[in-house]
């Protein structure tokens, strides 16, 4: 992916907030609330560092969040927010430092039982959109 994610992790410098992360939040925000599979009674999920997109928020609620908390760590695909990832780019060449520390994870993955990737997708969208978000998280949700 092409898209510069790196101003998330750069919130304070000097102790002040940056601009470049002010304009960031707001092009996140523009993001998640035009897809409205995402948004779910003008709330979307607050990915800042105390939420970690298990509460959800307004566009207020969610841009002060992430402007005093910062984002959630490793959060720059925003699958949780329409983005789509292009390939298995995420779990291949950027293990999640969290599954790492996971030996479940690891073993399941191991026999192949997360391959969710190949799957016929038109027919089994939502399916396949629990299972990734499921993997993507593989240390809080329990996948059955
Ligand atoms: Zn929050």
């Amino acid at each position: 992916m092409s898209v510069d994610r790196s101003w998330m992790s750069r919130r304070i410098v000097r102790g002040l907030l940056t601009e470049e992360f002010n304009r960031g939040v707001l092009a996140f925000l523009d993001f998640s609330f035009s897809n409205q599979d995402f948004v779910w009674d003008s709330k979307i999920k607050c990915p800042c560092s105390r939420c970690k997109l298990r509460a959800f928020g307004t566009r207020s609620e969610v841009r002060l969040h992430l402007l005093k908390k910062g984002f959630t760590p490793y959060y720059t695909l925003w699958d949780q927010h329409g983005e789509r990832r292009e390939r298995r780019r995420a779990a291949v060449e950027q293990p999640d430092p969290l599954s790492l520390s996971n030996p479940f994870v690891d073993l399941v993955m191991d026999v192949g039982g997360f391959d969710f990737d190949t799957g016929e997708h038109d027919e089994t969208a939502d399916e396949y959109d629990i299972a990734r978000r499921c993997r993507h998280r593989s240390t809080t949700i329990i996948c059955s």
